[in-house]
């Protein structure tokens, strides 16, 4: 991870398991990734493979290819942040 220090607000960054919201089109899922927080302010910073992973969800929720994805009421679990299940 490039950032020791969070470059909002400087406070201490702690690598940690989050939940991201993504939308595309109608559809939105949540999906698990790993991010580096700040204790401080709770900015998240993600790497750029994760940040990849979030547009190819993305992408899949606008054209509705949401094969292997869980359904949750109006909204989609993915298992996981990895971009060769994603195909
Ligand atoms: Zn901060």
């Amino acid at each position: 991870m490039p950032f020791e220090k969070c470059p909002v607000c400087g406070g201490e960054m702690v690598a940690k398991e989050v939940e991201k919201l993504l939308r595309g089109g109608l559809n939105t899922a949540t999906v698990t990734a790993s991010a580096e927080v700040c204790l401080r302010c709770g900015e998240r910073l993600y790497s750029q493979d994760t940040v990849r992973c979030f547009e190819r969800i993305r992408e899949k929720l606008k054209r509705h290819e949401v094969t292997g994805f869980e359904l949750m009421g109006q909204s989609f679990r993915v298992a996981s942040c990895d971009l060769e299940s994603l195909g």
